[in-house]
């Protein structure tokens, strides 16, 4: 069976659907499976291949993983601008308390209203986390909810909770 080519797919490929199964084959002809940052730079050393199956509703399809820089960013192992919404510079971040949450004063996260003035938006609330980590410190909760509103061609506004201590300096 010849591989298909999941670059052709371009966008719609389901690099991060929860059916979609990596096999690495190595250059030695040993085949292993996972799909992790190692993995990604042996292939892109071209030390292995990786391949992906796909299931479908009759039979399975094989593709080759041909566009590594788009496996990377679906992964999440390279930084993408268009899927997160976010650039990769220092945001500038407006935040105050969310005046319409009930926290408990015990709770150790609070609600916050976050505007970013740089003009990026948060599409991907994991990647944002890791943002702020590196450059304010702050603990994003990556679980629960979480939502948007704002005027259309204004800025959005954030609903987001972030650790109460991360955010006292
Ligand atoms: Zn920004």
């Amino acid at each position: 069976m010849e591989p298909r080519s999941a670059a052709a797919t371009g966008k719609d490929f389901p690099y991060t659907a929860r059916t979609t199964c990596y096999i690495e084959v190595h250059k030695d002809g040993t085949v292993t499976h996972g799909n992790d940052r190692a993995a990604y730079e042996r292939a892109v050393a071209g030390t292995s291949r990786l391949f992906a199956v796909w299931p479908g509703e009759w039979s399975s399809h094989l593709f080759a993983i041909d566009d590594l820089d788009e496996y990377a960013k679906a992964h999440g192992i390279k930084h993408d601008e268009e899927r997160t919404g976010l650039k990769e510079h220092v945001h500038d971040v407006r935040w105050e308390p969310d005046s319409y949450a009930n926290d408990s004063p015990r709770s150790p996260y609070i609600s916050v209203d976050v505007t970013l003035d740089c003009g990026c938006e948060i599409h991907d609330r994991r990647t944002f986390a890791a943002q702020m980590k590196e450059q304010q410190g702050w603990d994003v909760a990556t679980s629960g909810g979480w939502g948007s509103s704002g005027q259309p061609g204004g800025r959005k506004k954030y609903s987001l909770r972030v650790r109460r201590k991360s955010l006292a300096d």
